[in-house]
């Protein structure tokens, strides 16, 4: 079923590798604005930008947070670009199995770019003092789809991990104590 095409602004982060220096400035203020409460702490692990550094090939590759998917890729990429030759999945904005990124430490939940919602800008952009991260929006005429909710995309990951019926005996026994 095709929906009404609605206006819509599109929010794009253009990123420069050859400028990014690796400072991680980004992560540090992404985490630290998404703590609870709001900038009590920062831990990079928890940022929805992760910048892969690989300092002795002058490799700084600043990737955002997308989707999760519940599955790894059969198949790799490599990209060589300039002669430097990337990691396998270094472009990927995936939360997936095959790696650590983009999961909460703590709760191995994925998290996402929201773009730091409710703020004016983006403010990994406002603190990358060399310009690597250049900020853009544009209007784009989309059909409407109903945006799913981050409790049902974290619940969706809990139960590919865990199983449906572990996730419902653990809610029945969470109901029973409160
Ligand atoms: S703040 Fe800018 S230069 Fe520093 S790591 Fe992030 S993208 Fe790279
Ligand atoms: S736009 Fe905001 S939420 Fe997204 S990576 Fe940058 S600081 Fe984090």
């Amino acid at each position: 079923m095709t929906g009404e095409k609605k206006k819509k602004i599109v929010k794009t982060i253009k990123i420069d590798v050859d400028k990014c220096n690796g400072c991680r400035a980004c992560e540090m203020i992404c985490s630290s604005f998404h703590a609870q409460p709001k900038y009590s702490g920062n831990n990079p692990a928890r940022s929805r930008i992760r910048v892969i550094r690989e300092p002795l090939k002058d490799i700084y590759v600043p990737v955002y947070a997308g989707d999760y998917t519940a599955a790894e890729c059969m198949g790799r990429d490599k990209y060589t670009i300039d002669g430097k030759e990337y990691d396998e999945c270094a472009f990927c904005r995936a939360a997936c199995p095959s790696r650590d990124l983009f999961k909460e430490p703590d709760s191995g939940l994925p998290l996402k770019c929201d773009m730091c919602e409710g703020e004016e800008k983006p403010l990994c952009v406002e603190w990358c003092l060399v310009d690597a991260l250049i900020y853009e929006e544009r209007e784009e005429a989309v059909e409407e789809a109903e945006p799913r909710q981050e409790m049902e995309v974290g619940l969706e990951s809990l139960v590919d991990k865990y199983g449906y019926q572990q996730i419902a005996d653990t809610l029945a026994r969470i109901s029973k104590k409160g």
